[in-house]
C-alpha cells in the first residue's frame, strides 16, 4: 500500500470515528428516553416470542396429548401477550418518535446558531438554499438514529438472538442450514450499504444544490419574467431534478435489489424447512408443534434481518447528514475568541485604518495600503469609480471582512481585540438596497434595537419620515412589507432602513447612498432623515449625491483600491485632479475655478 493510500485510510478512519462520536453524542443527549425505551422494548419482544411457543403447546400438548384443560390458560396467555404487545408498541412509538423530534429540533437550532455566526465570506461562497437545506433536511436525517430506527434495530437483534436459541433447541440441524443462508445474505447486505452510502451522501448534496438554485430563481422572478427567462430557468431546474432522479434511482435500485434478494432467500429457506423439517417430523426427531413453531420463530429471525435492510438505509442517510452537519459545524465562527476579550462599554467612534490591504481571492488585492482617520462624530465620504473598492472598505469597517494586511483601530484599540458583537452593537448600516424582512413596518424598524420602546420606534419613524406613508396604510405600522420589502417603493424602503438605524443609535454609521434617482420628493425626505441620523455620529458614506459630498468633513477618492486624493470638497476642487474630473463628468458641469466654488453649484447640477 502506498503512503498516500495509507494516509487516506487513516483519514477515513478518523472521519468514521468522529462520526460515530457525533452519533453517540446525539444518542447520549436523549439517553433518558432511550433507556426508558429498553424495558418497554424487551417486554414487547418477549410477547412476540411467547406466541409461537403457545402454538407449540396447543398442538403438542392440548391436541396431540389431550391436555384439554390447558386450552383456557392458553387463551388467556395469548390475549395477555397480545394486549401487552399492542400497548408497548404504541408506547415505544410515542416515546422514541418524540425523542427523535426533540433531537432534530435541538440540532437544527444549534446549526442555525452556528451558521449565522459564520463570516460573510462563507455566505458569499454558499447558496442560501444550500444553507437552508443544511439546517432543515440534514438535521431531519438523524431522526432514524435517535428515533425508532436504532431501537428497532436493537430490538430486532434481541428478538433474533432469542429466537435463534429456540430454533437450535427445536432442531439444531434445521437451524444450522438456515443460518448458513443468513450469513450469505449478510454479506450481500454489507456490500449494498457500502455502495449505497456515497450515493445517499451525494443525493443530499445535489438536493441542496437544486433547492438553492430554485430559491434563487423564484426570488429573482421579476428578472426572469422581464427577460422571458422562464425556459432557461426550467431547463436548469429540469437538469438538476433529473440529476437528482438518477441518484435516487441508483439508491432505489440497490434497495429494491436487496429486497428481491430477501424474498428469494426467504423462499429458499421455506423450501429447506419443508424438505428437512418434513423428514424430521416423519422420522419423529421433531414434533409437529415443534415444526410449526419453528417456522414461526424463523419469521422472528428473518423479520429483523429484513428490517435491518430498511433501517440500514435509513442509518446510511442519517450518517450522510451527520457528516455534512459536522462539516458545517467545523467552520470557524467569526466571533471565536470573543469570550476572552473584555466587554466593550462604550466607544467614542474614532476609526483609523493603518496600511490596510485586502484581497477576496489570494493574490488579487482589492484594497492596497489604505490609511485613513475618521474622527468621532465627523463624516467621511468615499467617492470613486465603480469597482474601486468603496463597498469593500466599508465592509472592513463593519468587520464583515478582516484586513489581509494592516490594522483597523477603534478609539486606538485594534478592532481585532474588540468583542465582535459588542462592536457591531455600535455600528449602524443603511445599505444601498435596503433589506427588509417580510414582517411589519414596525418590526422592521425595531430590528435595529431589541430593547427599543414603542415611543423610541415611533419617534425614529417620525424623524425618518416613515410616518407619512405608514399612516396612510390601513394597517399602519402593522403593514407587512412583503419579501425583501417588495410592497414598498425604493424611497419608502430607504426611509424604513434609516428609521431602523436611528433606533439602533449607533456611534459609527455606514451609508451606501442609493444611486438610482429617487423622485425628488422622496429624495428630499430621505435626505432630511439622513441628516438627522448622521448628526454627531462618525459616518462613512459612499456618496453619490452632490449635497452629501459637499457637506462631508473629509472626502477620499478611491481608484483601483488606493486612496489617490483626500481633502474637503473645496480643497479637492482646487487641486484640479481626479476628483475634479470625476465630479465634472458625473454632474455634467464645468466649474470655472474663478467662480467662488461651492456657491450655487447645486443648481447647475440638474443635468445629472
Ligand atoms: P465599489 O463599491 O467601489 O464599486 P467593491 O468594493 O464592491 O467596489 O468591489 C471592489 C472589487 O472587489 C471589484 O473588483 C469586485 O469585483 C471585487 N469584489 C467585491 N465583492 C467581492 C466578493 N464578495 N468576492 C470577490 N470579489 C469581490
Ligand atoms: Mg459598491
Amino acid at each position: 500500500m502506498s503512503e498516500e493510500q495509507k494516509k487516506k485510510k487513516k483519514l477515513d478512519r478518523q472521519r468514521v470515528r468522529a462520526l460515530l462520536g457525533d452519533a453517540w453524542d446525539l444518542i447520549w443527549r436523549s439517553r433518558r428516553r432511550l433507556l426508558l425505551g429498553i424495558p418497554l422494548l424487551l417486554l414487547n419482544r418477549v410477547t412476540s416470542i411467547i406466541l409461537p411457543w403457545l402454538t407449540k403447546v396447543l398442538i403438542d400438548d392440548v391436541i396431540a396429548k389431550g391436555h384439554h384443560e390447558l386450552l383456557w390458560e392458553l387463551a388467556v396467555a395469548s390475549a395477555g401477550a397480545a394486549a401487552i404487545g399492542a400497548t408497548t408498541d404504541y408506547a415505544l412509538a410515542q416515546l422514541l418518535g418524540m425523542a427523535a423530534q426533540r433531537s432534530i429540533t435541538q440540532l437544527r437550532i444549534r446549526i442555525q446558531q452556528h451558521v449565522q455566526r459564520l463570516p460573510v465570506r462563507y455566505f458569499d461562497d454558499t447558496k442560501t438554499g444550500v444553507l437552508v437545506s443544511r439546517v432543515m433536511n440534514d438535521a431531519d436525517g438523524i431522526r432514524n438514529l435517535v428515533g425508532t430506527g436504532l431501537l428497532q434495530l436493537c430490538g430486532g437483534f434481541v428478538t433474533a438472538a432469542i429466537a435463534t436459541t429456540i430454533l437450535f433447541y427445536l432442531s439444531a440441524r434445521l437451524a444450522a442450514i438456515v443460518f448458513i443462508a443468513c450469513f450469505i445474505f449478510g454479506g450481500v447486505l454489507a456490500w449494498a450499504f457500502k455502495t449505497a452510502r456515497p450515493m445517499f451522501k451525494q443525493r443530499s448534496v445535489v438536493n441542496a444544490e437544486v433547492t438553492g438554485r430554485l430559491t434563487e430563481g423564484f426570488s429573482g422572478i421579476r428578472i426572469v419574467k422581464a427577460y422571458t427567462a422562464e425556459k432557461h430557468e426550467s431547463r436548469i431546474f429540469a437538469g438538476g431534478a433529473h440529476k437528482l432522479l438518477r441518484l435516487v434511482l441508483g439508491t432505489m435500485r440497490i434497495v429494491s435489489g436487496v429486497g428481491a434478494m430477501t424474498t428469494f432467500l426467504v423462499g429458499m429457506v421455506g423450501v429447506v424447512v419443508l424438505l428437512v423439517g418434513g423428514r424430521e417430523v416423519i422420522s419423529h426427531r421433531m414434533t409437529l408443534g415443534g415444526l410449526i413453531s419453528f417456522t414461526m420463530y424463523l419469521a422472528l429471525v428473518v423479520g429483523p434481518v429484513v428490517q435491518i435492510v430498511s433501517i440500514g438505509t435509513q442509518l446510511s442517510e442519517a450518517f450522510a447528514g451527520l457528516e455534512r452537519i459536522r462539516e458545517i459545524l467545523g467552520e470557524t465562527r467569526e466571533d471565536v475568541g470573543d469570550a476572552e476579550k473584555p466587554p466593550l462599554e462604550h466607544i467614542e467612534g474614532n476609526v483609523e485604518l493603518r496600511d490596510v490591504s485586502f484581497e477576496y481571492t489570494a493574490g488579487v488585492p482589492v484594497l492596497k495600503g489604505i490609511d485613513l482617520f475618521a474622527p468621532a462624530g465627523r463624516s467621511l465620504a468615499l467617492v470613486g469609480p465603480s469597482g474601486s473598492g468603496k463597498s469593500t472598505l466599508i465592509s472592513l469597517v463593519a468587520a464583515f471582512h478582516r484586513p489581509t494586511k494592516g490594522e483597523i483601530f477603534i478609539d486606538r484599540i485594534p478592532l481585532a481585540d474588540l468583542r465582535l458583537s459588542d462592536y457591531r452593537g455600535e455600528i449602524g448600516i443603511v445599505p444601498q438596497d435596503s433589506f427588509l424582512f417580510a414582517e411589519s413596518i414596525y418590526d422592521n424598524i425595531a430590528l435595529g434595537n431589541p430593547h427599543a420602546t414603542r415611543e423610541q420606534v415611533m419617534r425614529a419613524a417620525k424623524i425618518a419620515h416613515v410616518d407619512e406613508f405608514a399612516e396612510a396604510f390601513t394597517d399602519n405600522y402593522n403593514t407587512i412589507v412583503g419579501e425583501r420589502g417588495v410592497k414598498l417603493s425604493g424611497g419608502q424602503k430607504q426611509r424604513v432602513a434609516i428609521a431602523r438605524a436611528i433606533v439602533a443609535n449607533p456611534r459609527i454609521l455606514i451609508l451606501d447612498e442609493a444611486t438610482s434617482s429617487l423622485d425628488s420628493e422622496s429624495e428630499a425626505l430621505i435626505q432630511d432623515g439622513l441628516n438627522a441620523l448622521m448628526k454627531g455620529r462618525t459616518t462613512f458614506v459612499i456618496a453619490h449625491r452632490l449635497s452629501t459630498i459637499r457637506k462631508a468633513d473629509q472626502i477620499l477618492v478611491l481608484e483601483e483600491g488606493r486612496i489617490i486624493e483626500r481633502g474637503t470638497h473645496d480643497e479637492l476642487m482646487a487641486l484640479d485632479g481626479r476628483y475634479r474630473a470625476l465630479y465634472e463628468k458625473q454632474y455634467g458641469v464645468v466649474v470655472n475655478q474663478f467662480i467662488n466654488p461651492g456657491e450655487e453649484i447645486e443648481d447647475l447640477a440638474v443635468k445629472t
